[in-house]
């Protein structure tokens, strides 16, 4: 049977996208280098299911390693790339932005290079939000990204959808990128805001709010996101971009309300400068990508924030 290779697969959005599609019966291999990032045992742990699955393959390994990803390559037919691996996260990338070059843009060539020599008949790449940058008009639509992006980060996602269309546009790789908008929901990274907030209310310590806590954010539940990333595997498409987001807005302060009345208990605001990196909205219009892919987002956020901390007070207030 051919495989679906899932790069960063023991990662937050990866792992759930692995345990959607072994339950559709499909054959999965997964690439992940385990790096320490955010704990590796969270990532063992994301997967512990999986393992048990004889269709599930992990080849542990770094993107940046082409001779690695050629052995993969060779070792299974693979019918489909999803690209998940990434040095995610906008502010550690402001801090070391070689290391997000040499991850997200490197990693991801020899990976559409592969798709390319093995002709692996498609190529999903998880892009970003913040592709777009500042910019005033919203919701943000796919053709409108004035290419400014405003950290090494969202740099490196937008050079990686322009480096797909290349390879799209002189060897007939068929590419849909994905641009997520701020994800959440069971496995969230720790580090993202919706998890970290939880925690150190929880533990009854401060939380920094970087602004004046009216930054808008897009906040996108993660069985939404799977739902789009699997249109994306199933349908046929040349080269798209889709927005997937919920296209429902929610600034800062409205999230630690939210986060404060489910864990019931009070939040103690820092407040602190702006960071450089950050931008003040995203808000996706995801016509195109319910009309063209079928995507169909359910969960508010506050349905959302709901199973959100119910799953943080199940299993993860004590990793
Ligand atoms: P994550 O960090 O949980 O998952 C990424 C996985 O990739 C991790 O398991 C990590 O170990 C692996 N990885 C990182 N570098 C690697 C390397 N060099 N070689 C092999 N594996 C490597 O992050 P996530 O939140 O699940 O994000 C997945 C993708 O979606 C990323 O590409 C990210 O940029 C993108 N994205 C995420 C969000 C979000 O809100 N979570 C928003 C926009 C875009």
């Amino acid at each position: 049977m051919e495989a679906i290779l899932i790069t960063g697969g023991a990662g937050f959005i990866g792992s759930h996208l692995v345990d959607n599609l072994l339950a559709r019966g499909e054959k999965v291999v997964v690439v992940d280098d385990f790096n320490d990032y955010y704990s590796p045992k969270i990532k063992w742990k994301n997967i512990e299911q999986a393992l048990k699955n004889h269709n599930f393959h992990l080849e542990q390994g770094d993107i940046r390693d082409f001779p690695f990803l050629e052995r993969v390559f060779k070792r299974y037919p693979i019918k489909c790339v999803v690209h998940l691996a990434a040095r995610a996260g906008v502010r550690p990338s402001v801090e070391d932005p070689i290391l997000y070059e040499e991850v997200n843009g490197v990693g991801t060539t020899n990976l559409l290079e592969l798709a390319r020599r093995f002709e692996v008949p498609k190529f999903v790449y998880g892009s970003s939000s913040s592709v777009y940058g500042y910019t005033d008009q919203v919701p943000f639509k796919e053709d409108a990204c004035a290419d400014q992006p405003v950290s090494p980060y969202a740099a490196t996602k937008r050079a990686n959808e322009l480096m797909c269309h290349a390879y799209h546009h002189l060897f007939g790789l068929k590419v849909v990128c994905l641009r997520f908008f701020t994800v959440y929901g069971p496995r969230q990274r720790p580090e993202m805001a919706i998890h970290k907030f939880t925690r150190l209310i929880d533990e009854g310590k401060e939380i920094p709010v970087y602004g004046d806590g009216s930054s808008k954010r897009d906040y996108t539940y993660i069985d939404d996101i799977i739902q789009g990333v699997v249109a994306a595997i199933d349908k046929d498409f040349d080269y798209e971009i889709f927005n997937l987001g919920e296209s429902q807005v929610t600034d800062l302060l409205t999230l630690i309300r939210l986060i404060e009345e489910n864990l019931g208990k009070p939040a103690k605001i820092k407040f602190l400068p702006f960071q450089a990196g950050d931008v003040p909205i995203t808000y996706a219009d995801i016509s195109k990508a319910k009309k063209i892919l079928g995507y169909n987002p359910q969960v508010p956020i506050e349905e959302g924030i709901k199973r959100f901390i119910s799953w943080y007070k199940k299993e993860a207030r004590d990793i």
